[in-house]
């Protein structure tokens, strides 16, 4: 295995499959989103995976994120949620087979003309998110003037929630409502109908007008909020670093940036290798506790580009090499992508998402570890 620096972040494969199996139960195929770096958990390992746990198709925004895909090996299709921003995407998304989403005449134009064989394009229909799409006025006879183009399959017409992660769903019912209302007026329907994320596939039930559903949040095993807990699903990623130095201080010693810690007697200082430029937020500094010693620890002082120190002046026994746990559990402890989020003023997903690929990443498949990677190396399979 590669020599690996001390902060990683550790993805249970198994955890990834799991949750894969559990969203499946909420519709007939499952595409999955595996966009921003699968959510901070890494593209290749986890698209891998769930292709192979049976995943009809992976998605992500951009056309680059497509390539990646497959350029990492994998030949399913890949959707790209964003669509086509400049013409010279085109070229890339014929010639790498990726699934492009559109909703104008002028692009699909486009990649019509571009397609030497067909291209397949999933048409997005704004049912009321006010983001991307056809606006619903329009978009029976977009769909149907896409479909008379060369070299183009429509083979599959989606929608996205603004609010299925409300208590109230009535809004999410009306976008449901607003889209069979679409496909009623079709002649013929794609191969994939798709309108719920994670959380519209948990809140309501989307299986007499959708054929799949399209989750991020939950392959991840986290939920979009509290009240939507109710399927059943395992975090997939614990992220840890070790004691990188411990020094003694006197009281009223400052740490970090600004001295805006000071110790309020003598003690000791911890210094841990991770910061913001891992993707810690700067924000994790006011209230954010990570574990040490299976101890909930703040942190001391500002959250540095590499570094954060911890007052361990009441932990007498930490040393250099100890165990530090930001997500993950110590000793029957536990911190959740959801308590960092909370002390940083964010939300679960943002947290995850932004681990940055400095941060080495370790993947475990029954109980042994099957792949890693590094900046320097990339992704290895052992
Ligand atoms: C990101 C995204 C998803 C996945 O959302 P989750 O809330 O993470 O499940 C699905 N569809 C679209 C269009 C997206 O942009």
């Amino acid at each position: 295995m590669p020599a690996l620096r001390s902060t990683v972040a550790d993805v249970d494969l198994d955890a990834i499959a799991h949750n894969m199996h559990a969203v499946a139960t909420h519709g007939e195929q499952v595409i999955a989103v595996v966009k921003a770096d699968a959510y901070g958990h890494g593209y290749e390992a986890v698209g891998r995976t769930l292709v192979d746990e049976g995943a009809a198709m992976l998605a992500v925004f951009t056309v680059d994120e497509g390539a990646l895909l497959r350029r990492s090996g994998i030949e399913a299709p890949i959707l790209i949620l964003g669509g086509i921003t400049e013409p010279a995407e085109t070229e890339i998304v014929t010639r790498l087979g990726l699934t492009v989403t559109v909703w104008d005449l002028d692009r699909a134009r486009l990649l019509s003309s571009a397609a030497g064989t067909t291209a397949r394009v999933h048409v997005k229909v704004d049912t009321g998110l006010m983001r991307l799409g056809a606006p619903l006025e329009a978009a029976v006879e977009r769909i149907q003037r896409i479909r008379a183009l060369p070299n183009l399959a429509v083979d599959g017409v989606f929608t996205h929630f603004a609010t299925a992660d409300e208590e109230n769903d009535s809004f999410t019912v009306e976008q449901v409502r607003r889209f069979e209302s679409v496909l009623a007026a079709l002649d013929e329907r794609p191969a994939f109908v798709h309108a719920a994320a994670s959380a519209g596939a948990v809140a309501v039930d989307t299986r007499s007008v959708c054929n799949a559903v399209r989750p991020g949040l939950a392959l991840y095993g986290l939920h979009a909020a509290p009240h939507l807990a109710t399927i059943d699903l395992r975090p997939a990623l614990e992220w840890r670093s070790r004691v990188h130095r411990v020094a003694w201080a006197r009281a009223g010693a400052g740490v970090s940036y600004g001295h805006e810690y000071r110790l309020a007697r003598d003690g000791r200082i911890a210094t841990v290798p991770v910061g913001y430029g891992d993707g810690l937020p700067r924000a994790a500094g006011r209230h954010a506790r990570v574990l040490v010693r299976g101890r909930a620890l703040p942190i001391a002082g500002r959250v540095a580009m590499d570094l954060i120190m911890l007052d361990v002046t009441d932990v007498p026994d930490v040393r250099e090499g100890d165990e530090v746990v930001l997500i993950g559990e110590q000793d029957g402890a536990r911190r959740s992508a959801e308590d960092l989020a909370e002390a940083c003023g964010t939300i679960n997903y943002e947290v995850v998402t932004n681990i940055r690929p400095r941060v080495a990443r370790r993947y475990h498949r029954g109980g042994r570890v099957v792949a890693t990677r590094t900046l320097a190396d990339g992704i290895r399979w052992l």
